[in-house]
């Protein structure tokens, strides 16, 4: 196997007795190896996992000063973490290293947290204290789109917390996650982090292992389900940040122009790959033609390209099936009548690049509007009443996020308001911040992540009740 990349067990370097193939989409050839873990390994990296929590739970100082210290290793090395990501996501290297910083910034907001304890009654009875405590080895598994950030979603409030973790990245986007547990080495006590990597049924494994007490799981709600069924015989505790089909509902007095450019950006930031990227516009026939325009617009002079080269602004799709899957809802939709506004298929040529796509003359009922596309195709839709727009919004077992768009902000805001997802923008789309929780109703999601709400999640209330009588 190549030398570049191992797994962190123990606080070790750790080959596997296999390895796979990572491809980069931009050539679409293997252009790495990574270790294919064994049963034996995920054992022992449990095994590690458990045997680090103990003192790792009592010693608070030690977890907020192993946290900055991986936030300031996410600053100083971004550009390097940044080129493994681009080499096997996709996205333009800017973009990438923006994650290892912005990887950094979680962390850095996590250090800092406090986990408050509260006394509910002091009296001459009892002092009744509530206090959060840490569950103990955390299995967390993640997606191929963000495959650095949304693992330090996740390591940072479950370490804060005084949990200890293994990690399994996507089988696309194995690189960065070995990188983390190589680079926290130093830094985090052994079996603090374990990385391992392999396919789907290490994934499978992890959440049937009897040591975990909580899985942090971020992926398609298919699998999600899957994880929620294998987690129920042991009650391990799950959070589920699945998939969505976020909407935006542009009002009559929205002006295209001016939301077109933020609009774009929102449904096409990471090529579509977004799970709260808009995935749908709902716009009023009085300004319809004028959105699909200014969309197009802004389709056409979009920068398509490999992801190292200076100016490009759009990657590659990230793997051959979303791939194929894309073009699919795409030609289904033009055979049953949509129009391309602009792009509307693949781009030739090796890789899996696509061209930006806007769908017009499309209707509910169409896969690209009814399932989660997650690439580089936005079909809008034409609504002339806005209760049955909203209906239509809400008409779905997706509830991630959502947006409302017009130039009167209140008004934009008691639309917003009926949205039926954990996160109803107005005039704005993808606005995340590490202090903001993050979830999904319905079938987007079970808890969240982020914020004093996401710490909590890798936290058991325990009430200490010292009787005074
Ligand atoms: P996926 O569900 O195919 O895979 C996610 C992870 O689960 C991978 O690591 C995979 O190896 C693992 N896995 C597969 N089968 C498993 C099983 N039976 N048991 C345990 N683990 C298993 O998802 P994906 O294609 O990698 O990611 C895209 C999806 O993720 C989209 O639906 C997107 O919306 C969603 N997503 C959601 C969020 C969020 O925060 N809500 C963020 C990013 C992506």
């Amino acid at each position: 196997m190549s030398e570049n990349y191992s797994m962190t067990i123990g606080g070790e370097a750790v080959r596997a007795p296999g390895t796979f193939g990572v491809v980069d989409p931009a050539t679409g050839e293997v252009a790495e190896q990574a270790p294919d873990a064994s049963r034996e390994q995920l054992d022992a990296a449990m095994a590690a996992a458990q045997a680090a929590y103990p003192a790792w739970r009592r010693d608070e100082a030690a977890r907020r000063k192993a946290l900055l210290a991986a936030a300031d290793i996410m600053f100083t090395r971004s550009e390097e973490i940044g080129r493994i990501i681009t080499l096997e996501q996709g996205k333009p290297l800017a973009d990438a290293t923006m994650e290892v910083v912005g990887a950094g910034v979680w962390l850095k907001y996590f250090a800092d947290l406090e986990l408050p304890a509260e006394v509910i009654q002091d009296d001459a009875n009892a002092r009744v204290e509530v206090v959060r405590r840490p569950m103990g080895v955390v299995a967390a598994i993640t997606p191929w789109n963000f495959p650095l950030l949304l693992a330090i979603w996740k390591l940072a409030p479950a370490l804060l917390a005084g949990n200890t973790m293994v990690l399994k990245p996507s089988p696309f986007t194995p690189l960065s996650s070995l990188k983390l547990g190589e680079v926290l080495r130093d830094v985090l006590p052994p079996g603090v982090l374990n990385v391992v990597t392999g396919g789907d049924e290490l994934g499978a494994w992890m959440t049937s292992h009897d040591v975990p007490r909580k899985i942090s799981f971020t992926g398609s709600v298919a699998t999600g389900k899957r994880v929620a069924a294998a987690a129920a015989p042991d009650l391990k505790r799950v959070t589920l940040e699945l998939g969505g089909n976020d909407p935006a509902i542009l009002l009559d007095d929205v002006d295209p122009a001016a939301v077109a450019a933020r609009l774009f950006g929102a449904a096409f930031q990471n090529n579509g790959q977004v799970c709260s990227a808009v995935k749908r516009v709902y716009a009023p026939a009085s300004v319809y033609d004028d959105v699909v325009e200014a969309l197009a617009e802004q389709a056409r002079a979009a920068k398509v390209g490999e992801g190292t080269r200076e100016g490009v602004q759009y990657g590659p799709i990230n793997n051959e099936p979303q791939y194929e899957r894309v073009g699919e809802l795409v030609a289904e939709a033009l055979a049953g009548g949509a129009r391309a506004a602009a792009g509307g298929g693949p781009i030739d040529g090796p890789g899996y690049f696509f061209q930006p796509t806007i769908l017009a003359d499309v209707e509910d009922g169409a896969r690209i509007v009814d399932e989660e596309q997650f690439g580089p195709a936005l079909p809008v839709i034409r609504y002339t009443d806005l209760d049955e727009a909203l209906a239509r919004a809400n008409g779905t077992h997706f509830g991630l996020s959502g947006s409302v768009w017009g130039a009167d902000a209140d008004r934009a805001a008691e639309v917003a308001a009926e949205l039926e997802c954990g996160t109803a923008w107005v005039n704005t789309h993808l606005a995340l911040a590490p202090h903001q929780p993050f979830g999904g109703f319905k079938w987007s999601g079970v808890g969240v992540e982020n914020g004093p709400w996401g710490l909590y999640g890798f936290t058991e209330l325990q009430v200490i009740h010292r009787s005074k009588a």
